[in-house]
């Protein structure tokens, strides 16, 4: 048995994951508070990348939708499914953070960045009487393998 240092429960010792370089090679945490603050810390990373692409609060740059939950890094030249094959598994906020928050990302919201990526404009960017958009938005078939295509390719952004 083994006390929590954060929760201060006694808990059994498979209770805590491994941590090499401690006493009794345990984590001084026990897995549940561990997970508490690998997700509290992943949330902090992601607000403040969201605010130095995006300002404070953050905004999306096309619309200005300011619901952080609809809000995703966008690299902005355009290869972010290049760079996103780049970095694997690391959440792309984590990554930008531990290289000093580089310049080339801005922040949008996931429509505006969805068209953008699909389409390769947005229709906030266009005349609202463009027949292009009108009849690209209101091909339901392709709208629903783009939204597919969307969710498979930005899960990791939705931390
Ligand atoms: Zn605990
Ligand atoms: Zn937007
Ligand atoms: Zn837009």
């Amino acid at each position: 048995m083994k006390e929590c240092r954060r929760c201060h429960n006694i808990l059994p010792t498979n209770r805590f994951g491994p941590k090499k370089g401690t006493k009794d090679g345990l984590r001084p945490i026990c897995r549940s508070c561990h997970v508490k603050d690998s997700i509290e810390r992943s949330r902090k990373i992601r607000q403040l990348t969201l605010e130095h692409y995006g300002g404070n609060p953050p905004k999306c740059a096309c619309c200005g939708e300011s619901n952080t939950e609809f809000l995703v890094i966008d690299h902005i030249n355009g290869n972010g499914n290049k760079h996103r094959e780049e970095i694997k598994n690391c959440p792309i906020h984590t990554h930008l953070k531990a290289r000093g928050f580089p310049d080339g990302y801005r922040v949008l919201c996931a429509n505006c960045n969805h068209s953008l990526g699909i389409w390769g404009y947005c229709p906030h960017q266009l005349n609202s009487g463009s027949e292009k958009v009108l009849s690209c938005l209101h091909n339901d078939e392709q709208l629903e393998v783009a939204v597919c295509m969307q969710f498979s390719e930005q899960s990791c952004e939705f931390i």
